[in-house]
């Protein structure tokens, strides 16, 4: 039999860069938190119907890439059911909230998600047929402020500031535009969009039989994916194409005036693509994208989302308009791989290595471990280092060549340190030998605490100052 290997469009995440994987994600909780969203976890897979509706049956995503199955009925009682793996996660949320009522405390719901999303894909570097994606939505009841174009400032801002914090930069001269970037448009109300695409349609009408064959069909079934082609031939055409600009209504063109005088406000920039109409079908007025230079090659679009007005409605639910937002989690990576500088990705993977002298040493090296492990840290308010036990049996040559590769230092314990209650110590980085007591051991991991505690002093002084 052959090798079994992950399915195509499939990966292991292995360490360590999965501790990547979870401190981009730990960082993404602490953001959500400080802007009062709470988690939400929806079913992996769920009714075909709910993506046909939410998301729009000509939209590639459900007419080409869902993985939908036939569920067979197991008793008598039950009935076969169509089931699909979730394409994307807003139309999930929505159901959710729809089916918990959770718009009638009348309050504004802010919810992210974190999770894998599946669509058969040609698979490529940054695009895979099991991907991650963070989201979050803003959704409730009119009168709550779901319709104000604040939350969709505010949206952005939070993603500016999410990807300050993960340390990718804003695109500039200095950095050769290869930092984030954020492309910004409104597609109108229901109403603006119907007349759009008739104008759309007008146009295409003598000219698309110059265009590539997927033009040619979505010109018939879904004129705004036009805009989309990537195909170098077609873009004259495209560009003289009608703009959507020119058929916002009053009341959407305040709104997209609004957006983009809140995040001037702000500080977060921004360019408007008039040809931003995006893949999805129930997109609204503001719609965005952020696309990053490094590490993505072709597949540039870091994260995209938009507002979605009509979408609880069409899925059988309230009025409830919102906005939401969802992140490639795995080109997030790619990303931050390419920035990362190569100390910081050869980071050690514990704080300390022990080495035990001798089978006999075995129980006493996992105690002081134990301790090591879950020693109170007051300055960080956390417990314990990072330790990695060896084995009495080892010689001490394969000691020290194990520990060199997974820490910056190692600890010795044979008879004659046990008797005398000290822990011989080497650091790798400078060949520094010396021995310590238990007590000054963890004093000696700690000293990062200690330079943590002097940069919030040094922090608090400053403010004292002003
Ligand atoms: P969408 O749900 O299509 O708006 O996509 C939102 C974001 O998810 C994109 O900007 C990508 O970063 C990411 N994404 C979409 N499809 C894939 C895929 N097949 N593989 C990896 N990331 C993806």
């Amino acid at each position: 039999m052959s090798n079994l290997k992950a399915v195509r469009g499939t990966r292991d995440l292995l360490p360590p860069e999965t501790a990547l994987w979870n401190r981009v994600e730990a960082t993404a909780r602490a953001v959500f938190a400080r802007y009062g969203f709470g988690e939400i976890r929806t079913p992996i897979f769920e009714d075909t119907q709910l993506f046909i509706r939410g998301v729009g049956e000509e939209t590639d995503v459900v007419s080409k890439e869902m993985y939908t199955w036939e569920d067979r009925a197991r008793a008598q009682s039950e009935k076969a059911q169509s089931l699909t793996l979730r394409p994307e996660n807003t139309a999930g949320v929505v159901r959710a909230y729809i089916e918990h009522k959770l718009g009638d405390a009348g309050m504004l719901q802010k919810l992210f998600y974190i999770g894998p999303q599946f669509r058969r894909e040609r698979p490529q570097r940054g695009r895979y047929r099991q991907f991650w994606q963070i989201g979050a939505e803003v959704l409730g009841p009119v009168p709550s402020g779901a319709e104000s174009a604040l939350r969709d400032a505010e949206v952005l801002e939070m993603l500016a500031t999410l990807l300050d914090e993960l340390g990718i930069p804003r695109a500039s001269e200095a950095n050769g535009n290869t930092g984030w970037k954020l492309a910004l448009n409104s597609v109108g109300s229901s109403t603006d969009r119907p007349r759009y695409i008739a104008a759309l349609k007008a146009a295409l009408e003598p000219v698309k039989g110059t265009m590539c064959a997927d033009c040619q069909r979505r010109a018939e079934t879904n004129p705004l994916r036009v805009l989309d082609c990537k195909v170098p031939e077609d873009q004259e055409t495209i560009d003289n194409l009608p703009k959507i600009a020119d058929f916002l209504d009053e009341a959407s063109t305040e709104h997209f005036a609004q957006v983009r005088s809140a995040l001037d406000a702000c500080g977060v920039p921004y360019v408007v693509d008039p040809r931003l109409v995006r893949g999805l079908d129930y997109y609204t007025r503001t719609t965005f994208e952020f696309t990053s230079a490094s590490g993505l090659g072709t597949q540039n679009a870091l994260l995209g989302g938009g507002r979605y007005d009509g979408l609880s409605e069409m899925l059988g639910g309230p009025k409830a308009p919102g906005i939401g937002f969802a992140i490639g989690e795995d080109r997030l990576i790619l990303t931050l791989q390419a920035l990362a500088n190569p100390e910081s990705l050869l980071k050690k993977r514990v704080d300390i290595y022990l080495a035990p002298l001798g089978r006999e040493q075995n129980p006493s090296v996992l105690a002081l471990a134990k301790t090591l492990r879950n020693v109170w840290r007051p300055i960080r308010g956390t417990r314990g280092f990072s330790v990695e036990v060896g084995e009495g049996d080892f010689r001490l040559k394969k000691s020290f060549e194990f520990a060199e590769k997974v820490a910056p230092l190692i600890g010795i314990i044979g008879e004659e340190e046990r008797a005398a209650q000290v822990i011989k110590l080497k650091q790798f980085s400078t060949g520094e030998q010396f021995s310590l007591s238990g007590a000054q051991l963890i004093e000696h991991l700690a000293k990062d605490d200690i330079a943590l505690k002097a940069l919030g002093e040094a922090f608090e002084g400053g403010h004292n100052s002003k």
